[in-house]
This record gives structure tokens, sequence and C-alpha cells, in this order.
């Protein structure tokens, strides 16, 4: 068992070209596993995930150790669109026959939590992340209006503490100057953040905590048992409990997880620094934004001043040839007036996608955790998943069993045939969002 490197921009061994790591301001290196150690608990995977875990087990006095194939922030959690947004999955009401009311009213609050620990985190070790609050989702289509105005007034009924604003088409270029939407809702308690600067700082913590982080130390094999075995190329650690937090790069791992999770390619681009004229007609009140196809575009401006747009163009598992190439006419086809704008950083990455678009934490054996398929809503996500599953080890509360008692489907066949089937399924809603 091995961590496969399959696409070149999304699967290098360093950290892929970003705009985050040209503006990085915590970079670090940790030493590669080279002993047999014991820890009362191993983490697999240094992103959000796995670090915020370990810096919640650290706080309840456990020994932790996370191991990470590549660099800390080397997945997803250090190239994402940066956007923090409230909620954990889309509608949970679909899960009452699974998880009752009293679960669907539980994932619901969770979804607002998993923001403040975000927000709380930043603000304890004093994070600079570039944090700005403010987000929208844009609407395209007459029914898109109706689903924020159900949001909105969903909102309103459970006393959510910050400001939220539905805009009409003839407004909305106080929030994007693009003619592409007809109304939007401005939630001011989600935002945007620089998540490679949140997740190096996140590690300096979890570290400072007593945590011991490894990089270039790749798990290539492990025994489930009491305790568990977990094996690298040069060590070996022993833990009572075990936690898998590798989500979209899991294949190889454990093959049961991976049968719960595609792979989704993403592909951001970042402009040359934009004049103030520029970018406050494009973004006046720098908030996040994303419209609401199923192949949606995201976007937002860098704190100084790019324009970061992000989209999901590639189902097949393969990256594009050339990611300038495919993002560019998303990009301008919202702002035509971007056509001659420079392209300074072009770079991607892997979402995990679960069918059910519920994320997935629980346990494979009773010592054996794992959390995974965000579906591209995992800055703030993994933060909530984090707790819920120290909770759980600690026995402080069994949030754990709701997420349990959700069912996931299985995609058939090896990751060969997974990659094309999504292929499939994206291409028929694309098809859909057309009309
Ligand atoms: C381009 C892109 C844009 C996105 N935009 C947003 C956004 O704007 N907002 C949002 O909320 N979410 C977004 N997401 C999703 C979000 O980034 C992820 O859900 C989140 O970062 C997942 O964190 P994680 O720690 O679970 O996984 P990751 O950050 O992917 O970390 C998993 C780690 O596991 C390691 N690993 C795998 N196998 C092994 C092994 N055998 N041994 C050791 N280590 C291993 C990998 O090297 C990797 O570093 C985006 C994702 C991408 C790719």
């Amino acid at each position: 068992m091995a961590v496969k490197i399959r696409n070149p921009h999304t699967h290098s061994s360093t950290y892929p070209d970003s705009y985050y790591v040209a503006s990085a301001n915590n970079l670090h290196d940790y030493p590669q596993l080279t002993e047999h150690l014991r820890a009362d608990v191993c983490i697999v995977g240094g992103g959000f995930s796995g670090i915020n875990t370990a810096l919640e087990l650290a706080d309840r006095g456990y020994q932790v150790i996370v191991l990470e194939a590549f660099k800390v922030g080397w997945g997803a959690s250090g190239r994402n669109g940066g956007q923090m947004i409230r909620g954990i999955t889309h509608d949970a009401e679909r899960f009452k026959d699974q998880i009752g009311s009293d679960g669907v009213k539980e994932v619901s609050r969770m979804g607002l939590e998993a923001v403040d620990i975000v927000r709380e985190r930043i603000a304890k070790f004093d994070i600079q992340c570039d944090l700005k609050l403010g987000f929208a989702d844009l609407a395209h289509k007459p029914r898109d209006i109706a689903d924020l105005e159900a949001d909105k007034a969903w909102l309103d009924s459970i006393g959510y503490q910050h400001e939220t604003r539905l805009i009409s088409k003839a407004d909305i270029a106080n929030v994007v100057g693009s003619d592409s939407y007809s109304g939007a809702l401005i939630d001011m308690g989600s935002g945007h953040l620089h998540p490679l600067n949140l997740v190096t700082a996140e590690a300096r913590a979890a570290s400072a905590a007593g945590v011991q982080i490894f990089e270039y130390s790749a798990v290539e094999s492990m025994e489930y048992g009491e305790p568990c075995v977990i094996r690298t190329a040069k060590g070996q650690v022993t833990a009572d409990k075990l936690i898998l937090c590798a989500n979209a790069y899991v294949e190889g791992l454990d093959s049961t997880l991976e049968k719960t999770v595609l792979p989704c390619g993403s592909y951001i681009i970042a402009t040359e620094q934009l004049p103030e004229d520029l970018w406050q007609k494009i973004l006046p009140m720098d908030l996040a934004v994303c419209d609401m196809r199923i192949a949606l575009n995201y976007y937002r401006l860098s704190a100084d001043k790019r324009l970061l747009f992000g989209g999901r163009c590639n189902y097949n598992g393969r990256d594009p040839k050339d990611i300038e190439a495919s993002m560019r006419p998303k990009m301008e086809a919202v702002f035509p007036f971007l056509k001659n704008t420079k392209v300074d950083f072009k770079w991607g990455g892997m979402i995990g996608i679960g069918a059910n678009r519920m994320p997935q934490i629980g346990r494979l054996r009773p010592n054996v955790y794992y959390t995974q398929a965000y579906c591209g809503h995992g800055v703030n996500t993994t933060h909530l998943a984090a707790r819920v599953l120290a909770e759980a080890i600690h026995a402080e509360s069994h949030r754990i069993d709701v997420f349990e008692k959700i069912k996931h489907f299985k995609f058939p066949g090896g990751p060969l045939l997974r990659s094309p089937l999504l292929a499939i399924g994206m291409s028929w809603y694309q098809l859909k969002d057309m009309f």
C-alpha cells in the first residue's frame, strides 16, 4: 500500500505552485518518522481534519501523533477556495427517516457551530489568515431565488445571530459586478480566509500543545487491533486509537473508506493584483461568493486584491492539461472585462464527494475512527468533525452517533470505474443546469 501520485498538478509531492504558498506566513518543516513510537492516538493525514482532531485531543490530555504523507496542508486544506460557509450539508431534512427530527435539528445546529469553531480557533491562537466575514449565494434562476428565500426564512426562524439579507436583481451590482445573476443571499456570519495560513498555524498550535507531527511519512500499512500498528517506510507507531483523515486522498489507505468517497478535481486561478476601481466593481463588499449550480463557480478577493476564481471542471480523475485555459473562459463568462487581466497562479486539488452530500464521520471498529467526504464544504466541517471525534474518544458526547446512523452509498468498482461514473453523473447535472 502506498500513496498514489496520479495527477501532476494535484499530486506532486511538494506544495502546488499556488497563491497560498507564495503568500504563506507560517510554513514549517516537521521531521520524518524514523523510529518506533507509542501514542494514545495516531492520526493519518495532516490537513484540517487531522490537525484539528489532534488539537482537540491534546486539549483533553491525549498523547497524539500525526502522520502526513507530504507536508501539513498539502491536500485540499492548503489549496481550497478559502470560503468558510455555514452548514455541513444541504437540507438535513432529507435524513429524517434515518436520524429522526432531533438528529435533523442536531445536524443543522452543528452546521452553525462549525463556523464558530473556526472563528474561535483564529481568535484563540491569534492566527493571521486574512479572515474576512461576509458571503453570498448567487442565484441564476427563479427556483434559486425561492431556495434563497426559504434559507433566509429558516435562518430567521432559528434566530441566526448574524445579519442575512436578500438582494434583488436590481441591486446585484452592490454584491457582484456581473449580469449573470438574478439575486443573492448575503450571510455576514460566513466569510473567507487564507486556508494554508490557517492550517499551518493550527499545526503550530497543536505542536505547542504536545502533538508530534511527522511529514513525508506516508502510511504504508496498518494493523487494526488493540493496539493498532501503523507503519511508514522508516518508522512505526503503536497506538490505542487510530483516526483516518485522508479524505479525497484516501485511495489505497483503507478499502472500505475509499468506496464511499469520490475524488473530484477542482481548480483555481488567481489573477494579478487588481486596481481598486476594478476589484470594487467585481466584489464591492469583498464577499466570498458561490453560484448555485451543481458544477459551481466560487470566487473571492484575496487580501492583496487578486480575484481567486475557482470551479469544478474535472470529474474524470485527470487534471486538465492547462488549468488557465480550462478556467479562464469560466471567469471571463462572468466578468468579460477581465479579458486582458493576467493570471499569476493556477493550481488544483481533490474534493471528496459522497453520494448523499453528508460528511462521513464514524468508526470502522471500536478504536478506529474516520472522517471524510465534505463535498467542497470542508473549511468549517473539518473543524466540527474534529470536535465530534474528540468528544467521542473522550466519551464527552454521543454526537458521532447521529453521523453513524446515516447510510452511505458505496460507489461500485475500483477508482478506474468510479471516476467515469462521477463524470457521467456530473455531465447530467451540468446539462440540467443549462436548462
Ligand atoms: C480546489 C479546492 C477548493 C475547495 N474550496 C473550498 C472552499 O472554498 N470552502 C470549503 O469549505 N471547502 C473547500 N474545499 C474542500 C476542503 O478544502 C476540504 O474539504 C478540506 O480541506 C478537507 O480537509 P481534510 O483534512 O479532511 O483533507 P486534506 O486537506 O485533503 O488532507 C488529507 C491529507 O491526508 C494525507 N494522506 C493521504 N494518504 C495518506 C497516507 N497513506 N499517509 C499519510 N498521509 C496521507 C494527504 O497527503 C493529505 O495531506 C475545496 C477543495 C479543493 C480541492
